[in-house]
């Protein structure tokens, strides 16, 4: 060989090592999953880290998921590139918010978990009464940073649960009766799809997506990075009250409450809550003492089975959320509310000596001005939900009650009204279809310990007390209480609004890369990312997963070792 062919040849090599050294791998994108996670500068926790018993659960540790990796973005970009890179591993990417889900669908088995914890901005606009807030904010910090501002929104009572996961499910809340759930504030949404593109939803851009955001079940149709929402004014007057009753009047107190509640006001919020110890109920109202003692006396609520009733209209508004959370039922425990982004104590279900959350306060993200919530409890519970319409003969509320004396220590059930402006909108006004015709939704709940052989007689109690009470129900059960032993659950969570939701998810997710629900649909290998908006830094968009990486790569050693080759025989 010449001079000028080996002249050429080590040219050609420096090329390819230079290609190579910039590009990673040619042509496609990184060789590892944890390659691709770091070029897009995003926190991660993998399994071998300290942390990673704590990253990869949430809020219920009844069920113990397996993920890759969790991550925590801290912009839109960064959850599309997480998206991207999900898709190239054929790995899938499940977004997390407040960690509730019953049964873990926020941190899947050998997913790359998306957890939005940082996305928690809020920016309010007073003039037009909206606000812009992030996809991964908890409520309790929401309602906190609303209030500052003299506004709220109508979501659930829990401060740790997420706004998103609560709008995925509908989230009922104090006043739905008078403003509606959740999702009915939502104006927009920027949503991440499955193939990593960047939409906004809203009634007039791909209003099939809005529909199905608001109500539709978490993770199904994009991760909402942020959502619009539409706030109202702090209500100027309003009583908290709580009334206590002796267990012996029982039937009485569910009678006269079952045939009042639902047809109440709108501006009462009231739940029915039992044990087998315990009967009370609690509830909000727009208005002074005055006018709800003339709203309650006539239906005889504060007289009968030794009523004990507390009331307060000098709560802030803060105080009066807090007053829910509060067993003392006080109204100056808004602490209680500023949760932070990490409100868990160490229980993380795998280690019984851990159980008990420190009893700490929560550090990371609290609301300056503010003291801090102290770190809660994880959750080992089993809970069952279920709707019903008004019609309950005094056979069924017998039933209720049998059930009710036989719960185990530690159950007990909710039983919420829903009706008001509900009961005047269609099923599908959004995916959330618990609206007209429903008068109560029922929450049942036994705590476990985790261990699968001493929860037997819970577990089977609670499925006989479904086995009562779901023949007496609509036949519909909340996907915000996801339940693993329903069969095509999607039928109890939706409704009427099945088929619609459907359509939506094949539409936006046509190769189910999302699919957090309870259905997990094995991987294919048709999952090819459509990138828009640009790619993560110094990665090529392509379709090509590990194996393909991994040929490629050895395609270049190949290359780089026969150039060498030619250059080392043309020497002798
Ligand atoms: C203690 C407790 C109290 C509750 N109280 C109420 C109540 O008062 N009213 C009520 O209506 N509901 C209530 N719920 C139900 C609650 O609203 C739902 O479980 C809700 O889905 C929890 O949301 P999360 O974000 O905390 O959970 P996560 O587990 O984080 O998410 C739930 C689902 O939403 C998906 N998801 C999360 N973030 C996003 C996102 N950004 N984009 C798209 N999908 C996402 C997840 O993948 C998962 O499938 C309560 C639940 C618990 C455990």
């Amino acid at each position: 060989m010449g001079s000028i062919e080996r002249f050429w040849y080590i040219l050609l090599l420096c090329l390819t090592l230079f290609i190579g050294t910039f590009a990673e791998f040619i042509p496609g994108s990184y060789l590892t999953l944890p390659k691709c996670i770091e070029a897009t500068e995003t926190t991660a926790t993998y399994p071998n880290d300290p942390g990673w018993k704590n990253a990869k659960v949430g809020e219920r540790i009844r069920f113990q998921r397996k993920p890759l990796v969790v991550t925590y973005p801290i912009n839109t970009t960064q959850v599309q590139w997480l998206v991207q890179c999900a898709n190239s591993f054929k790995v899938k990417p499940v977004p997390r918010n407040g960690g509730h889900s019953n049964i873990g669908s926020s941190s899947k088995d050998n997913s790359l978990v998306i957890d939005l914890s940082y996305m928690d901005s809020v920016v309010i606009n007073v003039v037009t009464q909206t606000a812009v807030v992030g996809g991964g904010i908890r409520l309790g910090p929401l309602y906190i940073e609303l209030d500052k501002a003299g506004f709220t929104i109508i979501s659930a009572t829990c401060p740790t649960v997420g706004l998103s996961g609560a709008i995925s499910s509908g989230g009922f809340g104090l006043q739905s009766r008078k403003y509606g759930v959740s999702g009915d504030f939502v104006l927009e949404a920027e949503v991440v799809t499955a193939n990593g593109s960047i939409l906004i939803a809203n009634a007039e851009s791909y209003p099939d997506l809005f529909w199905a955001l608001r109500g539709g079940g978490g993770g199904k149709f994009g991760i909402v990075t942020q959502w619009k929402l539409k706030i109202i004014p702090i209500w100027p007057k309003f009583t908290v009250f709580n009334i206590d009753y002796s267990y012996v009047g029982f039937q009485e107190v569910l009678l006269l409450f079952w045939n009042w509640a639902y047809s109440s006001i709108e501006d009462l919020s009231v739940a029915f809550v039992f044990s087998n110890k315990e009967i009370k109920i609690h509830g909000h109202f727009l208005g002074g003492q005055k006018d709800l003692h003339n709203l309650l006396d006539p239906v005889g609520l504060f007289k009968v089975a030794n009523a004990k009733p507390k009331k307060h209209e000098d709560c802030t508004h803060l105080g009066s959320r807090a007053y829910f959370l509060d067993k003392d039922k006080t109204c100056d425990k808004s602490y209680l509310l500023n949760v932070g982004n990490f409100p868990f104590g160490p229980n993380y279900g795998e280690d019984p000596s851990l159980k008990t959350a420190e009893i700490t306060q929560v550090t990371e993200g609290v609301l300056a001005g503010y003291a801090a919530a102290l770190k809660q409890q994880r959750e080992v519970v089993k809970t069952k939900s279920m709707f019903f319409a008004k019609e309950l003969s005094v056979e069924n509320i017998t039933t209720i009650i049998e059930r009710a004396k036989a719960m185990p220590d530690g159950a007990y059930a909710e039983l919420t009204t829903y009706g008001g402006i509900l009961e005047t909108q269609l099923t599908d006004l959004t995916a959330f279809p618990f609206r007209n015709g429903v008068a109560y939704h029922i929450l049942l709940e036994v705590p476990l310990s985790g261990n699968d052989i001493t929860d037997g007689p819970a577990l089977n109690f609670i499925t006989s007390w479904e086995e009562a009470l779901r023949p007496l129900s609509n036949g519909g059960s909340y996907v915000g209480y996801e339940d693993e032993d329903l069969e095509n659950p999607e039928s109890f969570y939706f409704g009427k609004n099945l088929d619609k939701i459907k359509g939506v998810e094949s539409k936006y997710d046509p190769n189910n890369i999302l699919d957090a629900g309870q259905i997990a649909p094995p991987l294919t290998d048709e999952r090819c990312p459509f990138v828009v908006g640009g790619d993560p830094p110094g990665r090529r968009s392509a379709c090509i997963g590990t194996n393909d990486n991994l040929h490629i790569y050895l395609t270049y050693l190949l290359i780089i070792t026969l150039i060498l080759l030619n250059i080392l025989s043309a020497s002798h």
